[in-house]
């Protein structure tokens, strides 16, 4: 049994629309400082591969996070739409955008370190601290 799943997202006020062939439903959850800055609390992601198109190209604005990373959000309502890797152009999208899709399972953690103590999931999960994603990162170039 294949773990991919095509889907359709947009956003709020549908100006974009997003396609996308490859979901894994394992989503991740980021707690680091940008992403709680960015979206108000931590980033719920799937990851969607390369394979996306994007409908309404003309009101996506990027910003460049970091030295590695984008992330882009509708110009018009705001919706957060993608987390994307400079390097291999893959796309971590809001799993909210994607919520009618089965099977999602919370299956990891990154920045667990960076999470601050007014909330805690009671979901089991692998967690990352910053150093163990440094080190991952680092063995994988
Ligand atoms: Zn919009
Ligand atoms: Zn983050």
């Amino acid at each position: 049994m294949s773990e991919l799943i095509k889907n359709e997202a947009s956003c709020l006020c549908g100006s974009v629309k997003i396609g996308v062939t490859n979901i894994n439903p394992k989503f991740t959850v980021c707690h680091c400082d940008t992403c709680r800055n960015w979206g108000g609390g931590p980033f719920f992601a799937v990851q969607c591969g390369t394979d996306v198109e994007i409908k309404g190209a003309e009101h996506v604005k990027e910003y460049n996070s970091s030295p590695w990373a984008a992330r882009g959000f509708c110009s018009t309502c705001g919706t957060h739409l993608f987390y994307r890797l400079n390097k291999s152009g893959s796309y971590n999208m809001p799993v909210g955008l994607f919520s009618k899709v089965d099977g999602l399972v919370m299956a990891l953690q990154y920045f667990s370190d960076q999470r601050p103590d007014y909330y805690c999931f009671s979901n089991q999960t692998q967690e990352m601290t910053e150093a163990e994603i440094k080190a991952y990162f680092a063995s994988e170039a």
